[in-house]
């Protein structure tokens, strides 16, 4: 068997390793290459970075396996046939439940006022408790799920938002337009992982910018297009957004001249909210090849018509 490593070379140094050992683990044989005739390739282990764009000649590929949980680069690539599968890892997970309770906190605590304090401005109130503070998750995938049952078991009263109704142990699941509208409400914190797709794109609009709680803060570390900037941008100075912490932008890096640079209430991070892990990615990727081979259904499967 050969697996064709389509991803830039940082990428082969990370994976060079893990990825055989993992392969042997799920008792695979094969050969992981970095350059191969298409027509004898059996699988592509791909990141979307990476310069292959034209699937066709891959006549024999049984999968794409990409190595990032966001597919919107290549979900609808005319050329890409094969099934593909998008990144579902622990480590990811672990990651970004990481930077979304630091980042929650930082803000129900107003830690901003006690870490920068030139004037020894002396805060007497203490923040309200986590329970008096709503927070939204928009997405309840494998990202905004973990996130959503963090934070409810840190006591914050916890509302999630998906395409599909769902139904999980303390947190309040709506779905649809109308939960949208019930789940931006009111919310004093909103955080959005949601995949980037036809309908998703500019979600966050200026109507939806003002439901939220005055001056409640925004986290974003799902992409940049989910929000239409302008809107943001004018909702943060009428106050509607007291503050914004975004980790995704529709141009990355973010360029030097962009407003959101200089805003004083707003956070930049530069696309580190989480990372695929490679000693946990190889073995999902190494799992899929297995069930593959053994005809078994494909774990995370990118629904094209979807787009995640
Ligand atoms: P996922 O498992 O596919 O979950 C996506 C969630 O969004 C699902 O709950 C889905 O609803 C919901 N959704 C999709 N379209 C919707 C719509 N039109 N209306 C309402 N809900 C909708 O994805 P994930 O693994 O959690 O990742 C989420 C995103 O995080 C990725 O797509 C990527 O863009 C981003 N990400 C960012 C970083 C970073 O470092 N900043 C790292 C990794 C991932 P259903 O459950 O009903 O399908």
């Amino acid at each position: 068997m050969k697996i064709l490593f389509s991803a830039p070379e940082d990428d082969w140094g990370d994976y060079r390793d893990v990825l055989p050992a993992a392969l042997v683990e799920a008792g695979i044989g094969a050969d992981v290459v970095r350059e191969a005739a298409p027509e004898t390739v059996d699988y592509i282990v791909y990141a979307p970075n990476d310069r292959l764009h034209d699937f066709a000649p891959y006549t024999r590929t049984r999968a794409v396996l990409s190595l990032w949980a966001g597919v919107e680069r290549i979900v609808g690539n005319p050329t890409l046939t094969q099934p593909l599968t998008r990144m579902v890892d622990a480590g990811l997970e672990r990651g970004m439940v990481e930077y979304v309770t630091g980042h929650v906190l930082r803000h129900h605590l107003g830690m901003d006022a006690h870490v920068v304090n030139p004037a020894r401005d002396w805060h007497p109130a203490p923040p309200p408790l986590a329970a008096d503070r709503p927070v939204t998750l928009l997405g309840l995938g494998a990202l905004g799920r973990a996130c959503a049952q963090t934070l409810a078991g840190l006591g914050f009263p916890v509302t999630g938002w998906s395409r599909t109704a769902k139904k999980i142990d303390g947190i309040l699941c709506l779905s649809g337009e109308d939960g949208l509208v019930g789940a931006l409400s009111d919310a004093q914190i909103v955080v959005a992982l949601l995949p980037l797709t036809a309908e998703t794109e500019n979600l966050l609009d200026a109507d939806r910018l003002a439901l939220p709680a005055r001056g409640a803060a925004l986290i974003n570390p799902g992409r940049g297009r989910l929000i239409d900037d302008d809107a943001l941008l004018a909702a943060l100075d009428a106050g509607w957004i007291g503050h914004a912490t975004l980790d995704v932008f529709r141009t990355e890096p973010l360029p030097l001249d962009h407003p959101y640079w200089r805003h004083p209430r707003v956070t930049v991070t530069p696309h580190v909210a989480s990372a695929t892990r490679p000693g946990t990615a190889a073995r999902v990727i190494a799992e899929n090849i297995r069930r593959a081979e053994a005809g078994e259904p494909l774990l995370y499967l990118v629904d094209r018509a979807r787009g995640y």
